[in-house]
């Protein structure tokens, strides 16, 4: 309609923009509120062995209930949330959460059972001053061991000109939290680059299993990542696994973990535990 449309047609478009542009400014006043008023929650979603099914981690995923608008996911604010710097309050609570949340699951299921924690942290909030102190702190004070505790990190923070950052990567691994490289082969971290990174686990973006099943050059593609990133020492866990024969054709490869609605969709703390505990829960 745009094209070639006159000016009196422009002119139509205002109030549409007008109202979308009010109501970012109302999201970004509204979400000032979110952590302060108790708004935001966090849903965890399985993360499994391909071959077994036995649950290995959950990954954290924050959720806001909205006064108005209902439940929000991060597709609805995390654009507001970085741009406005409210992902670092937001993103140190579902941390905090989280920490408090796998602590209490430990005891649930038992600690050999208890999976590990994978919580996602934007490169804002990462470069803020005493971020590596405080996740620490947290760890001490809720009692978790480093260990259980996976930080998610993006190829956009490593690809940052700042010495600090793998200062700060090489303290967190030094004091045994694990890191895990997300939505890899979207960015543009070149092999090299892996080989300086101290992670431990690649998550393979979804668009990789998507086409996984039709082209046939992607199977050779996952194939060659898996092959690279075993060498370096890397597991991998395939993301957004929807289909059984993906979870077939990954694991034939040697992909060990995965995570995806074909397991389970993320969930609110209770249904998660719910969800572990029942006996067909190695699928
Ligand atoms: P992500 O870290 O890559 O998380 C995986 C996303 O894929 C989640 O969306 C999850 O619900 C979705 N997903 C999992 N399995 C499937 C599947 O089989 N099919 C499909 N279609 N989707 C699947 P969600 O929860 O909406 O989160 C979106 C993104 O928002 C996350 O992507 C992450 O980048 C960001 N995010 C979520 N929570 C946080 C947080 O606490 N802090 C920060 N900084 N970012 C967060
Ligand atoms: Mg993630
Ligand atoms: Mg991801
Ligand atoms: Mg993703």
């Amino acid at each position: 309609v745009a094209k070639g449309a006159g000016k009196n047609q422009w002119r139509r478009y205002q109030p549409a923009l007008h109202t979308a542009v009010l109501d970012r400014m109302q999201l970004r006043t509204d979400l000032d509120q979110a952590v302060p008023s108790g708004e935001l929650a966090v849903q965890y979603q399985p993360i499994v062995a391909l071959d077994t099914g036995r649950l290995v981690g959950l990954e954290a995923l924050v959720r806001w209930h909205h006064p108005a608008r209902g439940l929000l996911t991060p597709a609805q604010f995390i654009d507001v949330a970085e741009e406005s710097g409210l992902i670092v309050p937001i993103g140190y609570w579902v941390l905090e959460r989280a920490i408090t949340d796998a602590v209490a699951w430990a005891g649930e299921l038992g600690p050999d059972r208890a999976p590990y924690v994978t919580v996602n942290v934007s490169v804002r909030q990462f470069r803020c001053p005493g971020f590596v102190d405080r996740v620490l702190r947290t760890l001490t004070d809720a009692g978790l061991p480093p260990e259980r505790l996976v930080l998610e990190i993006t190829e956009s923070l490593l690809l940052r000109d700042d010495d600090r950052v793998w200062t700060d990567l090489a303290a967190l691994r030094a004091a045994g939290v694990r890191l895990a490289i997300d939505d890899f082969g979207t960015g543009y971290s070149s092999l090299s680059y892996l080989r300086q990174v101290p992670a431990n686990l690649l998550k393979l973006e979804k668009s990789f299993i998507d086409t996984i099943l039709v082209e046939p050059d992607q199977r050779s593609l996952v194939e060659g990542i898996l092959r690279l990133a075993h060498t370096l020492g890397l597991a991998i866990i395939a993301e957004g696994i929807e289909d059984p024969a993906e979870r077939q054709v990954l694991a034939e490869i040697g992909c060990q973990f995965g995570q995806g609605y074909l397991f389970a969709k993320p969930m609110d703390y209770d249904d998660m535990i719910k969800w572990t505990l029942a006996p067909d829960t190695t699928i």
